[in-house]
């Protein structure tokens, strides 16, 4: 039946060769890829290359001027959102660490986008409720605690203009969404979340293997 599929599955030099395809050999993002790989194993939450560049290129191409990240880490995704604005744009980055968000302040200096990204430190719900009810947000990514994703999705989506996009990390979970035996309150919130989108009227959505499975949702 493999002549049939309309997917193929990734080797590791396939992945290598893709990788290696697109452009993102920026030398500033590979110097915080190294930082952030001294933080031991914790650094696997930084999004893959190819994951930033192409966010980097959705962002530039719906011509956003708004964006918001919930789960900001150590700051690779900020960058190539932020560097993917005009220079009027405005990215807020919410987070509950100083420490990881205290790189990613750093290389938002060198990369001369600190003044389009404001940090929020503290619960990102708290911080998305504070925020005035219009369609401000062109762009969204979520990649922090699971168990709120659903939430995140409801004050962002509340917040987006039409046309604008959500952008939901880590939707295949190391595809432990199939593991019926993982019954853990991470692997139950992203099948509730995948479920939900995949039935909100409100978006058109589609679920990419990217990375960890990245779904995009587009608010009608
Ligand atoms: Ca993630």
């Amino acid at each position: 039946m493999a002549g049939l599929s309309k997917f193929m599955s990734l080797s590791p030099e396939l992945y290598d060769y893709l990788v290696a395809h697109g452009n993102n050999r920026d030398p500033l993002l590979q110097e915080l890829s190294r930082e952030t790989a001294k933080l031991g194993p914790i650094s696997v939450m930084e999004i893959a290359s190819e994951q930033g560049t192409f966010m980097g290129i959705l962002t530039a191409a719906i011509g956003a001027r708004s964006a918001v990240e919930v789960g900001t880490f150590t700051g690779y995704s900020s960058l190539c959102v932020a560097r993917a604005l005009p220079s009027n744009g405005e990215l807020l980055c919410c987070d509950v660490n100083q420490e990881w968000t205290a790189i990613a302040k750093r290389y938002w200096e060198k990369a001369g986008v600190a003044h389009k990204i404001t940090l929020k430190i503290g619960p990102a719900l708290e911080t998305l409720r504070a925020l005035p009810e219009r369609n401000s947000f062109d762009i969204a990514f979520i990649d922090a605690d699971k168990t709120n994703y659903r939430d995140y999705y409801e004050e962002i989506l509340k917040r987006l203009r039409q046309n604008g996009l959500i952008l939901l990390d880590n939707v295949l979970w190391s595809g432990a969404v199939l593991d019926q035996n993982d019954q853990s309150e991470d692997t139950k919130a992203i099948r509730a979340i995948n479920d939900f989108v995949s039935h909100d009227d409100r978006v058109e959505a589609v679920m990419l293997p990217i990375a960890d499975g990245l779904t995009i949702a587009r608010k009608r």
